[in-house]
């Protein structure tokens, strides 16, 4: 796709710094380096992001995070992996080409914050069941 960054370095037209690469994907060192080792893996055809993505394609990425996840983990001595996957600009989303971030973790002043809030107390067991039917009426 045009003007995406993410085809471009699928299509080699700009560099990266490539850890891992086959016909369908390329993983490669985020440059932001959120923490050191940050990964990305995308995929090399052009799907936006989680509602876009087939399954068939989401499947062989999801499938060469655990062999990436250790060799980063082996590599540095990382304590830790945040496997991260942003979609929409709500979400934190910037590149618009889908991609797994993996960020080794160290310690929780290495860069990396993600803060899950608990609202365990505003939700009672209906309004859980509620949830999931409306979504299960989705699927
Ligand atoms: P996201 O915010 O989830 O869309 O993540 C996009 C990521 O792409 C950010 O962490 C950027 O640092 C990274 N990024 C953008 N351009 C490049 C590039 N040319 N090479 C490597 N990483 C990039
Ligand atoms: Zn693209």
């Amino acid at each position: 796709m045009d003007n995406c960054i993410f085809c471009k370095i699928a299509k080699k037209e700009i560099p990266c710094t490539t850890v891992y690469e086959d016909d369908k994907m390329i993983a490669f060192l985020d440059i932001s380096q959120i923490t050191k080792g940050h990964t990305l893996i995308i995929p090399k055809k052009h799907v936006e992001n989680v509602y876009e993505i087939d399954e068939e394609t989401i499947a062989y990425l999801y499938s060469k995070v655990p062999q990436l996840a250790k060799a980063i983990t082996k590599a540095f001595n990382a304590k830790g992996m945040n496997v991260v996957n942003n979609n929409g600009t709500n979400a934190g989303q910037t590149v618009f080409h889908y991609h797994i971030h993996l960020v080794p973790r160290y310690d929780e002043n290495d860069g990396l914050r993600m803060i899950f809030t608990s609202n365990m107390d505003k939700y009672s067991k209906d309004d859980l069941e509620q949830i999931a039917s409306n979504i299960r009426e989705q699927l």
